[in-house]
């Protein structure tokens, strides 16, 4: 069976793995990233690491689609440039052209946020679907448009930002410059601020201030705590609200909702589904089931691999 490499590039580590056509994980295997030592020895090292696992695999490289590499930031696929990459300090490096010469395999680039989509949607919780959305709620909210198989990534490789749909102009000020997007509200970050909002506002809770998370917001709304309800109740309304506006556009058939707050299982996903039905157009809701992630932290390695196996 033909196989690829897909590659994770991220702050931290660098997760590689070599993965079948059918999108099944063969072998993975992953490395620090070391951003301090500069471009030239990641890339040295990313080739490294693939060299190690097509020889681990025992995978023939004649069988070898070639490498496919989520990177976590904005790149320019045509010209296989890591244009910024803030979390390592990457301006304008050449990704695809050196390691191709020094693999002699094809290499493909994607932002690691849609790598990741693509990765669900092709042998996650969006299997089998043509078309998904993809979020991510972490300390922010990611996100991705897969249709047809394919990343949609837009003009300046934008498309799918669904947690920068600005829902309160004047909200919370936001990463991006803007105020009151839709991550302000809804990532992790922003259940633990509307939290910290309300009992700042002197609100009876159970909900400790130290070391608050938004694991413990959605478990203590769970035990009835009325602070904690109400901010799961904001937080999935204006979730719902982003989604049905993102899904009116695209039509999908499944929207995967990965990142540690999925975690939160039913208590956040109960009421998500609910706000949604109640924003997107009735047939819209009627085809787009509303789903966990399935490949947790190996999404982004499936889906780079995807960008080699199908080009
Ligand atoms: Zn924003």
């Amino acid at each position: 069976m033909r196989t690829a490499v897909g590659i994770d590039l991220g702050g931290t580590f660098i997760k590689g793995a070599i993965v079948d056509e059918a999108g099944t994980i063969v072998i993975k295997e992953e490395i620090p990233t070391h951003a301090e030592r500069g471009p030239s020895d990641i890339l040295r090292r990313i080739e490294e690491l693939a060299r190690v696992l097509i020889e681990r695999s025992g995978v023939e490289l004649t069988d070898c689609a070639g490498v496919g590499i989520g990177v976590p930031g904005f790149i320019d696929t045509e010209a296989g440039v890591a244009v910024e990459v803030i979390n390592i300090g990457w301006k304008n490096v050449f990704v695809r052209d050196p390691l191709t010469e020094s693999l002699g395999l094809p290499v493909y680039m994607e932002n690691d946020a849609n790598a990741a989509a693509l990765g669900e949607a092709f042998a996650g919780a969006g299997k089998g679907c043509e078309s998904a959305l993809c979020i991510t709620l972490g300390t922010g909210v990611g996100g991705g448009v897969i249709l047809e198989g394919k990343v949609l990534r837009g003009a300046s490789h934008m498309a799918g930002e669904i947690g920068h749909i600005v829902l309160y102009p004047e909200g919370a000020p936001c990463n991006c410059g803007h105020r009151g997007c839709l991550e302000t509200v809804s990532s992790a970050t922003g259940v633990v601020r509307l939290a910290r909002e309300r009992m700042a506002r002197g609100e009876q809770t159970e909900l400790q201030s130290e070391n608050l998370t938004a694991a413990d917001v959605f478990a203590t709304a769970v035990r009835g705590d009325a602070l904690a309800q109400a901010v799961v109740a904001e937080a999935t309304e204006v979730l719902g609200r982003g989604l049905a506006i993102a899904a009116n556009i695209v039509n999908p058939v499944a929207i995967v909702v990965g990142g540690g707050m999925a975690r939160a299982g039913d208590a956040l996903f109960t009421p998500l589904r609910e706000a949604f039905s109640r924003y997107a157009l009735e047939r819209v809701a009627a085809v787009a089931k509303i789903v966990p992630a399935t490949l947790g932290n190996d999404a982004g390695v499936v889906g780079a691999s995807k960008l080699a196996l199908f080009p």
